[in-house]
């Protein structure tokens, strides 16, 4: 089984690290790919650039069993939608391996406004972890109704087309916190893993003298 966490990552953080173990610890997963996005199509565009956002994974993952940062979508021209990845990976795992795609509730609120969103879960299961300042939960209706489960064996029976809802610990940790902390002059450290810290330091990510 592999999981699978798309994001800006602009940067990476706790938040997306320690929810991102959980899961995997919890539903037994192989691999946890990392996929930074290059054009996110629903949102602002990325701080820094998709080369600067995957070093910042790659350094951040290096040495955790399992957690590999894929690059597939530094490529990629115009926007970057789940469905194709998901397509891009089909095409390479097989048709066989349970594939999760991993959300945080917050991304999870805004799947049925996703490109060709019902096609994603016929390519992969949703696992859907809590996220401070998110509603505890988020229905989609009848469509949930048919493809919830309480039961994470279910997940790995088929290889797509189920909803899981897991709690992680709670970080309120956020991207945009990080760089409007760098920004006023203040450090990042402990909030995201101090190699981060230190990539953003060296590079003069995020503002003018950023702290280690
Ligand atoms: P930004 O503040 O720039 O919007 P972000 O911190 O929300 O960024 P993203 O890279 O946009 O980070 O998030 C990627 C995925 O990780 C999303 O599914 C999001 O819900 C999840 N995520 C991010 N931060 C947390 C967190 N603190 N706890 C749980 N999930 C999170």
């Amino acid at each position: 089984m592999i999981g699978i966490l798309g994001g800006t990552f602009d940067p990476i953080h706790f938040g997306h690290l320690r929810p991102a173990l959980e899961v995997q610890e919890h539903l037994g997963m192989d691999e946890v790919r990392f996929i930074p996005c290059g054009l996110p199509p629903h949102r602002r565009q990325p701080a820094v650039s998709v080369a600067h956002r995957a070093a910042m994974v790659e350094l951040a993952v290096q040495g955790q069993p399992g957690f590999v940062m894929d690059p597939r979508e530094l490529q990629r021209e115009g926007p970057s939608y789940s469905v194709d990845t998901l397509e891009s990976l089909r095409a390479e795992l097989g048709q066989e391996v349970p594939l999760c795609l991993m959300l945080g509730m917050d991304a999870f609120a805004g799947l049925s406004s996703w490109h060709r969103w019902r096609e994603i879960t016929r390519l992969a299961h949703v696992v859907v972890s809590h996220r401070p300042g998110s509603p505890a939960s988020h229905d989609l209706g009848d469509w949930m109704q048919d493809h919830c489960t309480l039961d994470p064996q279910d997940l790995r029976r088929t290889p797509a087309g189920r909803v899981f809802f897991l709690p992680v610990t709670q970080l309120d940790i956020s991207a945009t916190a990080i760089r409007r902390l760098i920004a006023r002059g203040y450090s990042p450290l402990y909030l995201t893993p101090r190699v981060v810290v230190d990539y953003i330091a060296d590079h003069g990510l995020y503002g003018p003298a950023a702290t280690r």
